[in-house]
């Protein structure tokens, strides 16, 4: 399931074929996804260009000069396919640019979902509008944790997955980022001391980051034959190693909290 480093990578990915280029093509293939495709999604695009790529916790972003923004989320198998050979019955949206270039949407799951949203109001747009910082650009910092915590007795594994407290921060992230900064993911948030979050706060872009760059070099491999934006499979410090040695030498546990797998290690989290 793509999680925010795979949004990341893919728009960057997808910088190079769109970026400063006209839509020639627009093509929706079916009427919706997870829900309804907007049905002047070619009309508003056609003929448009595209001035700008973003992202919005897993949300990418596609900015046109008529102040239209394709929102587009990858689901759960959402893909980007650059210059395919042919398309498939998964291809629901097709992008053709000046430039020659065709790009496919494809996502064989359909748990995606594509949206136009005034890029002017984005912050009104219905999924950002709880959305709290992004976890990477530095609004993250040990006094936005020590304020988010604060009085809060729910475990900190629950609240760093909140999405009203960071944005697009998944489960993978959230295990990874307080196996790194030594914290039980168990921990009432409001006891986890301030040197500790310090650490969190440094460790959660960190772990981001070495995912996003471990996707660039997938994604350069992956986009020479057939141009598609892959996921990466990463050598994670605890997540889904349950029973495996951790790098400390002790055994990587596993426990389900909120229905959600937990990997952690006794000895490196206290
Ligand atoms: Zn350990």
């Amino acid at each position: 399931m793509p999680e925010l480093p795979e949004v990341e990578t893919t728009i960057r990915g997808l910088r190079a074929p769109l970026e400063g280029r006209v839509l020639t093509r627009v093509e929706p293939r079916r009427a919706d996804l997870r829900r309804a495709i907007p049905p002047d999604l070619r009309q508003r695009l056609t003929g448009a260009r595209i001035t700008g790529l973003g992202r919005r916790a897993k949300y990418g972003l596609i900015h046109s000069d008529r102040g239209d923004t394709l929102v587009f989320h990858l689901g759960m198998s959402g893909r980007w396919r650059i210059d395919p050979e042919s398309l498939g019955p998964h291809d629901h949206l097709i992008l053709e640019t000046d430039a020659g270039q065709r790009l496919a949407l494809n996502d064989p799951r359909r748990f995606g979902s594509l949206d136009l949203a005034p890029t002017a109001e984005l912050d009104a747009f219905v999924p950002f509008r709880m959305l709290g910082p992004e976890p990477l650009g530095g609004a993250i910092d040990a006094a936005y944790l020590a304020k988010a915590f604060a009085g809060r007795s729910a475990p900190a594994k629950a609240l760093l997955l909140d999405q009203r407290i960071i944005a697009g921060l998944g489960n993978i992230y959230v295990c990874e980022a307080l196996h790194m900064a030594g914290i039980r993911p168990d921990e009432p948030a409001m006891r986890i001391g301030r040197s500790s979050l310090q650490r969190l706060a440094d460790a959660i872009p960190a772990i981001l980051e070495a995912a996003i760059e471990a996707g660039g070099s997938t994604l350069r491999d992956y986009a020479r034959p057939d141009g598609e934006l892959g996921y990466f499979a990463k050598q994670w410090r605890v997540y889904g190693r349950e029973g495996e040695a951790c790098g400390c030498g002790a055994t990587i546990q596993r426990f389900t909290q909120s229905g959600r797998s937990t990997f952690w290690c006794s000895r490196c989290q206290k």
